[in-house]
């Protein structure tokens, strides 16, 4: 039986690259031993280190005046070592919270800077929830960045224009980065935790424009400081080498499978099809306004909730697993990242319309 894997995180992976993954897992390029075991220094690791970051930056073509780096400790680190590299102590900084991630980076980043302000939030309107329109966000005058979260995990709820900010734009694109084309000049930094999108699990990318490097507070955890890991071309200490590997093997499977413009119109096709089947199912419902339903995660509930543990044992039986939704949030939830093929979608909306049907 295929399963069709819709976690939110740690996601799945495409098989092709686990398949190439547990080939060289004894014999990494004829060395009788695994990319694991050999050193971040040695030529062989720097050369596949810097063939991912040249990847990255042809998927989301990222201007040279951007640096990349690959670091430790997952999305939330950069919650915290975000105010601390990007704004000093004194600093005003505007943050939006659209759901439960971008509510956890604004009450971190309170530890840190002197003033947070909240410029927006989501909202209850008649067709769901709803991030308001900038014209309405209060930001801050000078502020040192305002961070928002493009794609809201837990809640389903993404925001779809690029905000169009005077101060530098800091975006957690934990689960939506590589998802469609971005226009990666309009922000100062983009982050993101890598076992959504990309590979492992407490491993991150941060891509940040090169002025924003200067560090604002000296007491910055080392590891954490960017300015450092650029300079030491993110091996300032030993990184995780397995995560980097797997990464640039996505990175390589991304680019076969056509780049960013491919995984954006399979992804549209996808979420448009399992929005269909919940809108017209008066058996499902999505409570998030459509200009701000995310394409990546798709919280949905039955209009029969006693009926939760029965769909997801019989979604199981036919190989469609880890639909639960939050613990926040409850009902279900499919998250559909890069490496979920359209089938897969097809194979839920599939069994959701059967499953209505014998419960209605
Ligand atoms: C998963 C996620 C995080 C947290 O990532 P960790 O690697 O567990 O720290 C942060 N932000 C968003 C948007 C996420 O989806």
């Amino acid at each position: 039986m295929t399963i069709h894997n819709f976690s939110a995180g740690p996601a799945m992976l495409p098989a092709a690259v686990l398949k190439k993954a547990q080939a060289e897992l004894l014999d990494w390029q004829g060395r009788g031993v695994s990319v694991m075991e050999v050193s971040h220094r040695s030529p062989e690791y720097v050369a596949m280190a810097e063939e991912a970051e040249q990847n990255l930056r042809d998927l989301m073509a990222i201007p040279d005046n951007y640096a990349v780096l690959f670091m430790h400790g997952g999305g939330r680190n950069h919650f915290s070592a975000v105010p601390q590299n990007i704004a000093s102590a004194d600093a005003t900084v505007d943050y939006v919270t659209t759901g439960s991630w971008s509510q956890i980076a604004f009450d971190e980043a309170k530890k840190y800077v002197g003033k947070v302000n909240l410029a927006a939030s989501a909202e209850d309107t008649a067709q769901g929830k709803a991030i308001p329109q900038f014209e309405n966000w209060q930001l801050s005058e000078g502020a040192a960045y305002l961070h928002y979260c493009p794609n809201e995990t837990v809640d389903g709820i993404a925001l779809h224009e690029i905000p169009d900010s005077k101060a530098p734009l800091v975006a957690d694109m934990s689960s939506v980065i590589l998802a469609e084309p971005l226009d990666v000049s309009k922000f100062g930094v983009i982050y993101a935790g890598a076992q959504k999108n990309i590979g492992p699990s407490g491993f991150s990318v941060v891509i940040i424009r090169k002025d924003l490097l200067e560090t604002r507070q000296n007491r910055v955890c080392t590891v954490m400081n960017y300015q450092v890991q650029d300079a030491e071309r993110s091996m300032y200490n030993t990184p995780n080498t397995w995560a980097w590997y797997l990464s640039g093997e996505v990175f390589k499977w991304l680019k076969a499978e056509g780049g960013v413009a491919a995984m954006g119109e399979r992804n549209h096709a996808k979420a448009r099809l399992l929005y269909e089947c919940i809108d017209n199912n008066p058996f499902y419902q999505n409570q998030v306004h459509p200009r701000n339903r995310s394409i990546m995660n798709v919280p949905f509930q039955l209009a029969k909730p006693e009926l939760d543990a029965t769909f997801l044992k019989e979604a199981a039986e036919e190989g469609l697993v880890a639909l639960k939704g939050h613990r926040f949030v409850g009902g279900m939830r499919a998250s559909m990242y890069n490496a979920m093929p359209y089938e897969g979608t097809q194979a839920l909306v599939d069994f959701m319309t059967r499953f209505a049907q014998r419960n209605r």
